[in-house]
């Protein structure tokens, strides 16, 4: 029987989709080529990041990863490929890290968090589901001066910022040694329990009777004209009146029928203990010159960190998650870790920061719903009410302000 609405992607972005379609009524099958159980949308920091801290494509960036590299505290990660795209996704990200970029960056990442603050709000009051979210702010420490001046200077607004000294900085991070160099709360940010919020709403949306086919992979699409007319599994062919592409860092689909985005897959890693309470981090926190985030969870503590690119490798590197810690070591007294779990996953990472939302240029009933890089959790809400709005009312991309100010498709 023919379907309404397929999703092929049960990650964070196909979810919150699924999520805003079934409040409008719709009815939408969930197909994943795994179990929903440990994707990178679970295994991730669980930060809401939208307010007050830049893009990574921002001007500047490619100096400060520089003297990082040089110093052997670099996050970043380059492995020579023989894939253009990644060479043409690397320009793209030098000519997208500049002023007027990041003035307009910083404004819709403002309108898009808030509309995703004020839904998970939402959900955890009217639908009652638990992920622990958290609106206490996320605190920035700066181990580099320089940068915590130029930081502390765009800072004026009290309501928004606290400027903490190192002592202060203590209270919030006890774990932290006197060589940094001092901290900002930004006060609108957030966080939450990423697998938490993953497993709430799978329970959600099987109990309002959205159907999910798992450990099936799509490997074909089929086409005639200008419409997505089947879907092909290893198992099963669907049809479906509209298709929603999102398979995050995995574009296999997309270039099937002959999109080729600029999107890269940023390998990241995570490292999740159980530790002393009183050590914890009062709120999620962020090493701002290391690219280290640690964020407290009910039982635990999860370290995220490293941006490798050019890596196709799911499996997890021993070197990385060592230089992790050398890194953090550097500006933390030793700590006793119980219970480690490491994890490693993908960012569906575009050149400017944008994400790839809206319908197919060729086929009228596909659309794209990736490319939401480091900030996939903080505007997943927002991506799947824009889905919701895109298939319920406008029905094109021009008809839906949302796409034309957002997507990845309409930047200059
Ligand atoms: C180390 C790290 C830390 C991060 N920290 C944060 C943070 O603090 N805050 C934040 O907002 N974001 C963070 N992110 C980013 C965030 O995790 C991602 O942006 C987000 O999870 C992407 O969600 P997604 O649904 O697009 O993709 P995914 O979660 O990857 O989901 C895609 C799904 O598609 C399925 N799929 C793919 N191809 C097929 C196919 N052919 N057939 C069927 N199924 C298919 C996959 O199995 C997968 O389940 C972090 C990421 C990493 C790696």
């Amino acid at each position: 029987m023919k379907k309404d609405i397929i999703i092929v992607g049960g990650g964070i972005i196909g979810l919150m989709s699924a999520y805003s379609l079934c409040r409008s009524g719709r009815s939408v099958t969930i197909i994943d080529k795994g179990d929903i159980t440990n994707g990178t949308s679970f295994g991730n920091a669980g930060m809401l990041s939208a307010f007050g801290k830049n893009p990574l494509s921002n001007p500047g960036v490619l100096l400060d990863t520089l003297k990082l590299m040089l110093k052997g505290e670099s996050p970043v990660n380059f492995h020579p490929t023989l894939d253009l795209n990644l060479y043409k996704w690397l320009w793209n990200f030098a000519i997208s890290s500049n002023k007027a970029r990041l003035k307009k960056t910083l404004i819709l990442f403002e309108r898009y968090g808030r509309i995703s603050l004020d839904m998970y709000s939402s959900m955890t009051q009217d639908d009652k589901m638990d992920f622990h979210f958290c609106q206490d702010g996320l605190l920035m420490i700066y181990t580099e001066q320089k940068s915590f001046d130029k930081k502390v200077r765009l800072c004026r607004d009290n309501t928004k910022y606290e400027v903490f000294t190192k002592q202060k900085t203590k209270e919030y991070m006890p774990l932290v040694n006197d060589k940094i160099i001092g901290s900002i709360l930004l006060k609108e940010n957030g966080h939450l329990d990423p697998a938490l919020l993953m497993n709430e709403l799978k329970t959600y949306l099987l109990n309002k009777g959205i159907e999910m086919l798992l450990d099936e992979e799509v490997q074909r699409l089929e086409y005639k004209q200008n419409k997505i007319t089947k879907i092909h599994t290893q198992k099963m062919t669907y049809e479906a009146d509209t298709f929603i592409l999102s398979t995050g860092a995995d574009d296999s689909l997309s270039r099937q029928v002959k999109n080729n985005f600029l999107m890269t897959p940023a390998k990241g890693y995570s490292i999740t203990f159980e530790m002393k309470e009183e050590l914890k981090p009062k709120t999620s926190t962020l090493f701002a010159d290391l690219f280290v985030a640690m964020t407290p969870r009910k039982n635990t503590v999860r370290m995220t960190s490293k941006l490798e690119l050019g890596s196709a490798n799911p499996n997890i590197v021993k070197k990385q998650i060592d230089s992790i810690y050398e890194n953090l070591a550097l500006y933390t007294h030793s700590f006793e870790k119980e219970n480690i779990v490491e994890w490693t996953g993908f960012r569906p990472l575009t050149p400017d920061d944008m994400p790839i939302i809206g319908y197919d240029e060729n086929y009228t009933n596909l659309i794209h719903a990736t490319g939401l890089g480091w900030l996939g959790i903080t505007f997943a809400p927002a991506i799947g009410k824009i889905m919701s709005d895109l298939i319920t009312k406008d029905k094109d991309n021009k008809s839906n302000l949302d796409v034309l100010l957002f997507s990845a498709f309409y930047q200059g």
